[in-house]
């Protein structure tokens, strides 16, 4: 059976012209002699929200393991995107957080994420991707199904957007079809009509909801001495509420809450879910703000890896990526820095010059790539009162690590040490293995817990933004 993923002087097609797909295919022009963009959603006005995201409303924040994934794609970026006026928030002395019963500590950032609204950080990736003149965008085209058989994908079939005539459908050749097409990607169904097996997905699914809204605050001053509030949801209690900042003086507004307990969508009712929050500090904010946008509601948000990587009878010259590989809970914030990381691990899997990867060995170093977000998202979602799926089974070990991190998590509130180190793993910038430190694993054992204020602080003087 034929395996190569090599592209070399040939053509890639990738399904989906989002921040992975855009990501991939940069990968890809440095391997392959052309590389097709297939994308669904018609010509695009600048940096506005499209119909193939909905997501783009919502707020999106660019984690640090993102930024420099991001970075070393795409050179100058995190420059250009200051540049475009998308605000950059430090953590924990910029925002207001609320967590397991107390506010953090604000002391000196130690971590920092991008805020700003999600289409301006497409518009950008994509006018950088698609300089590049090996890269050819098909645009209000619409993939709807796979060429080839049970040893090799040798295409992709495609018809215009709107159409449904069968006849209007035409195969696209490619030697290596990349599946970028997102949370709802429809790349198992077709493997089946090829007659091979779609991957085995494990799913955990919280029924988190989200609601966004679009303000601008009226006077300049009352975000107080801070940039953003995060009031997190937890076991404890299921209520979750976000204010950060966007471009041009305005604030995304997010609430979100579990299944049955959704957070409203009516204009009327949106902003009395504030009073459900632990704390009054966000339904405050708002007094002072004027709306600027509807409320838009998201509602399917549960974590699905599909498991490309596992034996199985799948063709060679197939490979998925970004959420349609492995889709998040939203609300860890994840999935754009995850779509980095698997563009990343695909230049390293295509690197070297003479060897030629496997097309399950490259989509092993990809599902490689979001273990980390995972982790995290599982781990978390697990103790969700009311989660559902099918992997929400843990072994005595996974109990052990959820009692350590608990521990940890405690202790990240007022022990700086341990802040930096629990921030910079959530951040996707610190491997795992960092809240195993010796100075983390002396505090989470040894130390009791101190707990944050019971009020939200004031900035300490002394904890001035630090470069992360
Ligand atoms: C409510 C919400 C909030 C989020 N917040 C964050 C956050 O704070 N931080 C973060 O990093 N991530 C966040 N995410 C995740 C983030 O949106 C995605 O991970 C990110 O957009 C990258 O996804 P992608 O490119 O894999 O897929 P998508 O962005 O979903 O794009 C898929 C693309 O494929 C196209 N397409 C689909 N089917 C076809 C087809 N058959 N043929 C052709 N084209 C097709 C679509 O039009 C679309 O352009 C959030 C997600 C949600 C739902």
């Amino acid at each position: 059976m034929e395996t190569s993923a090599r592209v070399s002087e040939r053509h890639a097609v990738v399904i989906g012209g989002s921040i992975a797909g855009l990501l991939a295919a940069r990968v890809l022009a440095d391997h392959a002699e052309r590389v097709t963009l297939v994308e669904r959603d018609r010509p695009l006005a600048a940096g506005e929200p499209r119909a193939g995201v909905p997501q783009d409303r919502h707020l999106h924040v660019l984690l640090e393991g993102g930024q420099s994934a991001l970075e070393s794609l795409l050179p100058g970026v995190a420059r250009e995107l200051e540049e475009q006026g998308s605000p950059r928030v430090g953590i924990p002395r910029d925002v207001l957080q609320w967590q397991g019963g107390g506010w953090l500590r604000r002391s000196a950032n130690t971590s920092s994420y991008f805020t700003g609204h999600r289409p301006r950080l497409e518009r950008l990736v994509r006018t950088r991707v698609l300089a590049d003149p090996r890269i050819e965008l098909l645009e209000s085209t619409e993939a709807v199904g796979l060429e080839g058989d049970t040893a090799r994908v040798r295409g992709v079939l495609l018809r215009r957007r709107g159409s449904s005539a069968r006849r209007e459908t035409r195969a696209l050749a490619a030697d290596l079809v990349v599946d970028a097409s997102g949370r709802g990607s429809k790349a198992a169904a077709w493997m089946a009509t090829l007659g091979a097996e779609p991957p085995h997905e494990d799913v955990i699914d919280t029924g988190l909801a989200y609601a966004t809204r679009i303000y601008r605050h009226r006077s300049a001053d009352d975000v107080a001495d801070c940039l953003g509030y995060y009031l997190v949801p937890d076991g404890t209690q299921p209520y979750g509420g976000v204010i950060m900042p966007i471009e041009d003086g305005r604030h995304l507004v997010t609430f979100s809450g579990l299944r049955d307990d959704q957070p409203p969508v009516d204009e009327d009712e949106f902003e009395k879910y504030a009073r459900r929050l632990p704390h009054p500090v966000l339904a405050e904010w708002l007094a002072g703000a004027e709306p600027l946008s509807p409320v838009y509601g998201f509602r399917n948000t549960a974590n699905v890896r599909r498991r490309y990587d596992l034996p199985g009878r799948r063709p060679a010259g197939f490979l998925a990526v970004g959420d349609a590989l492995c889709t998040f809970n939203p609300i860890y914030g994840q999935g754009m820095s995850v779509a980095a990381f698997c563009a990343v691990a695909l230049r390293d899997a295509l690197a070297h010059p003479r060897r030629t990867p496997s097309t399950r060995r490259v989509q092993r170093a990809l599902l490689a790539a979001s273990t980390q977000a995972w982790t995290i998202c599982a781990g978390a979602d697990k103790a969700m009162p009311g989660a559902t799926g099918n992997a929400l089974g843990s072994t005595a070990a996974d109990r052990l690590a959820g009692w350590y991190l608990q521990r940890v998590q405690d202790r990240s509130k007022a022990d700086p040490v341990v802040g930096a180190a629990f921030r910079g793993v959530l951040a996707l910038d610190k491997p795992l293995t960092a809240l195993f430190a010796p100075a983390v694993l002396r505090a989470a054992l040894f130390d009791r817990v101190r707990e944050g204020p019971s009020e939200p602080p004031l900035a300490p003087e002394d904890a001035a933004p630090v470069a992360p």
